[in-house]
């Protein structure tokens, strides 16, 4: 990987006033959570606290790995899988239920004892319209990072394109070409697990160790 590259993106990170992230299934592959369309990887996380940005991560991922990571204030696109909702919608809220297997299958609605369903985005269904707001918002960025995402699934593969549009400083981590590798300003072509980490320690190092 070009270590030009990598430091030219720490550099811009640390400049930046806003850093928006947005990732895709390829953030979780290395922890055992399989990707659609790519491979797999070990996923380290930004720590916003570490950073004088403000860094918000926009995620298509339905695993709540961020949240288990403690990463303040994700945008979940396509929801968690984590959450059960009603399928009936008769009101009840949603309500997380993480055990594996559950308890009862199949899993009912505790309000209207009708069947509960994922609380995830299904194809063909809308997102949450407060979500795809505030993924909106943070397009407007001075750095852009799409993060292990195929970029093929709409709407979020066009919040890169909002933030390019918008003059943000955009970059790729993906180990494969995709729809946007000819487009960002800088693709670095490696695992996040590999990128990450090495953004990571110079930042941590401080700008004055950033070409
Ligand atoms: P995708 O499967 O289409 O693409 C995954 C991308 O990750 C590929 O381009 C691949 O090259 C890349 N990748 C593989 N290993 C990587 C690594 N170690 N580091 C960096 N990149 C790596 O996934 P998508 O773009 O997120 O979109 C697919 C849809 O599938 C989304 O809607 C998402 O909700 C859903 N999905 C979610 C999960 C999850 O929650 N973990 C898993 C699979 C699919
Ligand atoms: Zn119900």
């Amino acid at each position: 990987m070009d270590t030009g590259a990598v430091e030219l993106v720490a550099s811009r990170i640390c400049a930046a006033a806003r850093v928006t992230v947005m990732t895709g299934a390829g953030v979780s592959a290395a922890s055992g959570v399989p990707t659609f369309r790519g491979a797999g990887g070990l996923w380290r996380e930004f720590r916003a606290e570490d950073l004088a940005t403000q860094c918000r991560v926009v995620t298509q991922n339905v695993d709540d790995l961020h949240l288990r990571a403690g990463t303040p204030d994700v945008i979940r696109l396509h929801g968690s899988i984590c959450e059960l909702c009603c399928s009936a919608r008769c009101g009840q809220p949603r309500w997380r239920d993480e055990r594996v297997p559950l308890t009862e299958m199949p899993p009912r609605c505790p309000r209207c004892g009708r069947l509960a369903r994922p609380g995830v985005v299904w194809f063909g269904e809308s997102l949450d319209t407060a979500a795809v707001a505030a993924a909106e918002r943070a397009a407007s960025c001075d750095v852009f990072l799409a993060v292990g995402t195929s970029s093929l699934v709409y709407p979020a593969a066009g919040f890169m394109h909002e933030a390019r549009d918008r003059g943000a400083f955009t970059v790729e981590i993906n180990p494969e070409a995709t729809a946007v590798s000819d487009l960002v300003d800088v693709a670095l072509p490696a695992g996040a697990e590999v990128v990450l980490p090495r953004i990571e320690a110079l930042l941590t190092a401080g700008s004055g160790n950033i070409a």
